[in-house]
């Protein structure tokens, strides 16, 4: 099976709301057709909107953060009434705060089973995603509970994505498994996520940085530099 993966934004947590950038996020495609999300955080539906047309059945979420799950309470109630009830896939925690804090909105009119179908496996359990892949949690170190994950195939790994997380090497050593590999980084020394210096040694062929914030102009300049850097767009066969 061949897959593809079209990038919807890069976008950290204030980029959104104050730079008119989409928060960090991709779809998954096959066959030319979207059948995941990963991530959903603030200027993202939009996103989802203008390129596909619709949203896919399946989100997946690395956690409960605004730029990466902020427009979940609205996507999924506005699908579920329109006769297309989302699988939500997330870590087991992960899942917790999102059924309980993130989708406190709608506790009065509906529990969050009646609004989503909800794929929690443990960090470390493997789970079939969709299309042919699984989808295999790990936990990072981040402000708030967050993980990455492992999507294989026929258990192979495919693809890989740090979600928010510093620089662990532990992590980072599972995740460099896949062929494929999203790395969430900043420009500059980040308290909470890895930084342009600290994942340098990690970057080689199919390694590709996320969730920087810079705009386009400064994106271009990175990249000429030789920073790997995703924009809005970009397509990477996985
Ligand atoms: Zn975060």
């Amino acid at each position: 099976m061949k897959y593809e993966l079209v990038v919807l934004g890069s976008g950290a947590g204030g980029s959104a709301v104050y730079d008119n950038l989409p928060s960090s996020s991709f779809m998954l495609l096959t066959d030319h057709k979207p059948f995941c999300l990963v991530d959903l955080g603030l200027g993202v539906g939009k996103q989802v909107i203008e390129i596909f047309g619709h949203f896919p059945k399946q989100v997946i979420i690395t956690h409960n953060h605004s730029d990466h799950a902020g427009e979940l309470p609205v996507v999924l109630r506005v699908e579920q009434a329109k006769g297309h009830k989302m699988t939500v896939f997330a870590d087991a925690k992960v899942g917790g705060i999102l059924r309980e804090a993130r989708l406190a909105e709608h506790h009065q009119v509906m529990d969050s089973d009646a609004i989503a179908n909800w794929q929690l496996p443990a960090a470390g359990e493997c789970i079939e995603l969709s299309h042919g892949l699984q989808i295999t949690f790990y936990p990072g170190i981040h402000s708030d509970y967050s993980c990455g994950f492992i999507l294989t195939h026929n258990g192979a790994p495919r693809l890989s994505y740090t979600g928010d997380s510093t620089l662990d090497k532990a992590f980072y050593t599972l995740l460099d498994q896949a062929p494929v590999f999203i790395m969430d980084a900043r420009p500059k020394t980040n308290a909470w996520h890895a930084s342009f210096k600290e994942v340098k040694p990690w970057l080689k062929e199919g390694r590709y940085i996320i969730g920087h914030g810079l705009d386009m102009a400064h994106t271009r300049m990175e990249r000429k530099q030789g920073w790997p850097l995703l924009w809005q767009g970009d397509r990477i066969a996985f």
